[in-house]
């Protein structure tokens, strides 16, 4: 049997890890963290088909411009010479028309529709708070509901992904969390949601129960080859020889470079979340300290956006896009801006204790279309999801079993080739 080592073990390297060892392979997981402890933790949990359309469109770069000068944006970008992020934005900048938004969006939406299908059947055996009721985007003014109608009708045509138009009134009557004054909201019914805390630690211990090796709190510094051959992973605590790496180092890929010996233009993207516990006990007695009502849909407050996440057990509010390197800190006015605008839709939205406040670094790429494929003659790259890593995961690590073993892959892998970078 070969030996798979994959270098990363949040939701991208868990589900690369999942589909090997379903095709035979031996596995081992090595994150310099725990397993799901990065970007893959306090995520809004969304697995959202209805999300084709990158970030790079039409458009894009004036908004880009704009956002930058303007107070509490949810965009914020730290003014610094940097030529990665520099080079990046060029990139960005070159992918902002009609056609390569289009094209990518046919990679995204391949990729979704797979995953989401995958998605029913892993959640089928355990249980990871998987909701399937879909997903509103709701808009504060009618100006900014009545122009979706145009994005509707484009993704309607382009990728047949259609979602049902609820006016205010109706839109309160169908979620009663929202505020009288919110325009309208579409509903798309393909979304779903999870607990990406929970959907974690269920994957880990199916994985180990499916004889997975799981070395946590391990940092992979880098190889050791032999000719153009990969043999053994170095750590801090030894050589890991295997047969096949899969990189999956999110944020971090661009770190490793020189040992990948090949360049992405990944940034780190920072957002945040609050999470909140939908009731508390006091000595005994329930007091009801989440938001009231809390929302029975996910929604996205698009012209600001913030995303909710209503779970079981919990409340989450999340999101804003900081691109400021690999700085560790916690901005309180970023968390600050998550709960006022979520004040602008709901009734209610932050009356109990924060119980977790929580960033993460999204691995982006300019043309917001992940990289998975092979980057030497034994290694394989499956990095770069960016806002969608979750919804992308189940089919990310179906693909990347398949390329290894050689066999038909479930959907193209084309378009998410390593190789559109490097040449
Ligand atoms: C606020 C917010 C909300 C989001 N909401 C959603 C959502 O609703 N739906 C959705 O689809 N996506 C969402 N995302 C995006 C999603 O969380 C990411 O795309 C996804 O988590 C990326 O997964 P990953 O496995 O690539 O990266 P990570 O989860 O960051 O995992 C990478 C792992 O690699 C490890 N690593 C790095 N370098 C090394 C090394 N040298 N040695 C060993 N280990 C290493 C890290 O420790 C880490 O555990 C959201 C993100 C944010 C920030």
């Amino acid at each position: 049997m070969k030996h798979v080592a994959i270098l990363g073990a949040g939701v991208i390297g868990v589900a690369c890890a999942h589909y090997l060892r379903r095709a035979g392979y031996e596995v081992t997981l090595i994150d310099k963290g725990r397993l799901g402890g990065a970007c893959s933790h306090g995520n809004c949990g969304y697995v959202c088909p209805s999300h084709v359309l990158p970030h790079a469109g039409p458009g894009a770069v004036k908004m880009v411009l704009r956002t930058l000068f303007q107070r509490n944006s949810p965009l914020s970008v730290k003014p610094r010479l940097d030529w990665n992020l520099f080079d990046w934005m060029l990139r960005f900048a070159r992918k902002c028309d009609h056609t390569s938004m289009i094209r990518a969006g046919q990679a995204l939406h391949r990729l979704l529709g797979a995953s989401r299908r995958l998605y029913d059947e892993l959640l089928a055996d355990f249980d990871a708070d998987w909701q399937t009721q879909g997903l509103l985007f709701v808009f504060h003014t009618k100006q900014a509901f009545d122009h979706y109608h145009e994005v509707d009708a484009l993704m309607r045509r382009e990728f047949g992904v259609g979602a049902t138009p609820y006016p205010t009134g109706e839109l309160q009557q169908l979620e009663p969390a929202l505020r009288a004054e919110v325009a309208g909201a579409y509903h798309y019914p393909c979304d779903a949601q999870l607990r990406p805390d929970r959907l974690l630690s269920e994957w880990k211990k199916r994985l180990l129960a499916d004889g997975v090796t799981i070395r946590e709190n391990v940092l992979f510094t880098g190889f050791a080859r032999s000719a153009s051959r990969l043999v053994a992973a170095r750590t801090e605590q030894g050589d890991i020889p295997a047969d096949a790496f899969v990189v999956a180092t999110g944020a971090w890929t661009p770190l490793l470079a020189d040992e990948l010996r090949v360049r992405i233009p990944i940034q780190p993207g920072k957002g945040y979340s609050v999470t909140m516990p939908r009731s508390a006990s006091t000595q005994g007695v329930d007091t009801p300290r989440s938001p009231n009502p809390i929302p029975r849909f996910p929604l996205i407050f698009e012209e600001h956006r913030v995303a909710v996440s209503p779970f079981a057990d919990g409340y989450r509010i999340g999101s804003t896009m900081q691109f400021n390197g690999y700085d560790e800190s916690t901005d309180p006015a970023r968390v600050q801006l998550l709960l006022d605008s979520a004040r602008l839709y709901l009734h209610d939205p932050c009356k109990g204790p924060i119980e977790e406040t929580w960033w993460g670094w999204r691995p982006m790429v300019p043309d917001g279309v992940p990289v998975i494929g092979p980057a030497g003659p034994n290694l394989w790259l499956a990095t770069g999801h960016g806002m969608l890593g979750l919804s992308l995961a189940t089919g990310t690590g179906r693909l990347v079993a398949e390329m290894i073993a050689g066999v038909a892959t479930h959907v193209d892998p084309t378009p998410y080739r390593v190789q559109r970078f490097t040449t």
